[in-house]
């Protein structure tokens, strides 16, 4: 039977629960070796959140040493398959089991509704440490061709020690993202999540060594980036940055694996995702994923179709379509409100970010159709209302800067020439999809658009079989799929030569 969940059932479960803040390092809860900590203060309302430890480099230097006394000590590396599998999919029956507290502790610090943290945010993220987990036990090396004097072994290793360093937008899917192919690869992991979403990277530390996860395999150090996430990609014990976040960060990352040892780096950056919609789509479907595609999340997602491309002929009928579907469909609510589609965004700063970006598109001649306004203030919490802007050109702020907010910027075309370039005219390359019943354009179209996914009059359908990330500026390496795991890894040929 399906559980009915009502704001009395949150707040209820929310005065339970215990908020542990502290890093997880070695299997066990420690407070920052300074002693010090940061307060969040929940997006829904504005009342402080979590106290959580402000991890600096000592508390790096500690999680790194775990990491690598476990990866050396082979306790996880070279651990039966079977067995390795068989606790990676008990972890992610206790992610499952715990949902409704995972749920929660994302909520609070991110502000998305707690509905949309159960059905997708747990959901995805169980579902990815399974992913991986069901792949220890079907992993093969090779044997290279040599003759028959010698045989070489192409073994597929571990790296060592990964630094994962990870935004707040999907925390729990981004860490699943990460943490299943790194550890199912057989690597030691200390993940330094966003300083807005920690809560939730904690959780799933104890869940794992509940589930069986030796300790020092997966630490989490919580902090700052300039504080912690800096030094864990500095670290000269350190063998790979996996990092999701902004592209301007994502740089830095690229340096300081450069000024250090030389540590592999894999990048999920940002986006500006073009939507292209042409007369004969099917403008209903169209819309919906128009306004799915970009304010789901409030518009903090990476792959947002955050530019409508449409072609003139239909641009006022879709937008008056997608308007309808935002006020009927996506209702912003608080967090906890069983109605709520869309939440808060993630701080006060970022809140006044956005709308700074909206005033400056206004006063270079961006008219607004509807919507993006600051809402529900009465909370104390930061809503954005979802909104489109039209008579846009592509060269304009609106339509070039990653937002991360709920805001859409129409541009009219009146070529499938003129559309491909636009959608092209992008420093990012993340995703993008196309609309229309013409199958060859929809197909001439897609393989045209630069980008790591592309669909074809849907937005956003994915599931863990195929991989994620981008082109350009959006990064390289990807996330999900079987693929995910080579980056985690590294060839080692053994050589036996015979007689
Ligand atoms: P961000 O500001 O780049 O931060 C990402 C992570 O990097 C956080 O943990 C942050 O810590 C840390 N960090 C910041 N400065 C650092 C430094 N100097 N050295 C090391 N680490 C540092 O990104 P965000 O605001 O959290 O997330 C939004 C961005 O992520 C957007 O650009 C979005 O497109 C991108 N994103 C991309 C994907 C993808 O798959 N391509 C998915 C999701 C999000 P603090 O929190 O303490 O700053």
């Amino acid at each position: 039977m399906t559980k009915t969940y009502t704001r009395d059932y949150w707040e209820s479960a929310l005065s339970a629960l215990t908020l542990e803040g502290r890093n997880f390092i070695g299997g066990d809860y420690r407070s920052a070796v300074s002693g010090e900590t940061f307060t969040r203060i929940r997006p829904m309302d504005g009342k402080p959140g979590g106290t959580l430890a402000r991890g600096t480099v000592a508390d790096i230097d500690l999680a790194v040493a775990s990491a690598r006394a476990a990866f050396e000590s082979g306790v996880w590396r070279k651990k039966d398959p079977l067995e390795k599998k068989k606790i990676m999919l008990k972890w992610a029956e206790l992610i499952r089991a715990h949902g409704e507290e995972l749920a929660m502790l994302e909520t609070l610090d991110v502000g998305k509704p707690v509905l949309a943290s159960l059905n997708v945010d747990v959901r995805l993220c169980a579902d990815g440490i399974q992913f991986y987990g069901e792949m220890i036990d079907k992993m093969y090396d090779e044997i290279a061709p040599t003759g028959p004097s010698a045989r070489a072994l192409v073994r597929k290793v571990p790296l060592g020690v990964i630094g994962a360093i990870t935004p707040w937008n999907y925390p729990m899917i981004i860490d699943a993202w990460k943490l299943g192919p790194s550890i199912a690869a057989g690597n030691s992991v200390v993940l330094k999540p966003a300083e807005q979403s920690s809560l939730s990277a904690i959780r799933l530390a104890s869940l794992a060594v509940e589930a069986g996860l030796p300790a020092g395999v997966f630490n989490v150090v919580t902090g700052y980036g300039e504080e912690a996430g800096k030094p864990l990609a500095l670290h000269m014990d350190v063998d790979m940055i996996a990092f999701t976040g902004s592209t301007e960060v994502g740089k830095l990352i690229m340096g300081y694996a450069a000024q250090s040892n030389v540590k592999r780096v894999a990048l999920e950056l940002g986006g500006k995702s073009p939507l292209v919609v042409f007369e004969d789509a099917d403008l209903d479907a169209a819309a919906s994923a128009a306004a799915w595609g970009c304010f789901y999340n409030s518009g903090e997602t990476c792959h947002a179709s955050t530019r409508l491309l449409v072609q003139r002929s239909v641009q006022d009928k879709l937008i008056e379509k997608i308007k309808a579907v935002t006020a009927s469909d996506i209702a912003l609510a608080h967090p906890f409100e069983p109605s709520a589609q869309i939440g808060a965004l993630i701080e006060e700063a970022h809140m006044t970010k956005v709308l700074g970006m909206i005033a400056a598109g206004e006063k270079e001649g961006a008219r607004r159709a509807f919507g993006a306004e600051q809402v529900l203030s009465e909370t104390g919490g930061y809503y954005i209302s979802p909104g489109v802007f039209v008579d846009m050109t592509n060269d304009m702020s609106l339509a070039r800067q990653e937002i991360f907010g709920p805001v859409l910027a129409a541009i009219p075309f009146d070529t499938e020439e003129e559309a491909l370039k636009l959608a092209n005219d992008t420093i990012y390359g993340l995703a993008g999809a196309v609309f229309t019943k013409d199958m060859d354009r929809a197909h001439r179209f897609s393989e045209e658009i630069h980008a790591g996914t592309v669909w074809i009059n849907i937005y956003d359908m994915s599931n863990f079989a195929t991989p994620f990330g981008g082109f350009k500026q959006s990064g390289f390496g990807r996330d999900r799929s079987v693929h995910a795991i080579d980056k985690y890894c590294d060839y080692k040929t053994i050589w036996q030569q015979f007689g």
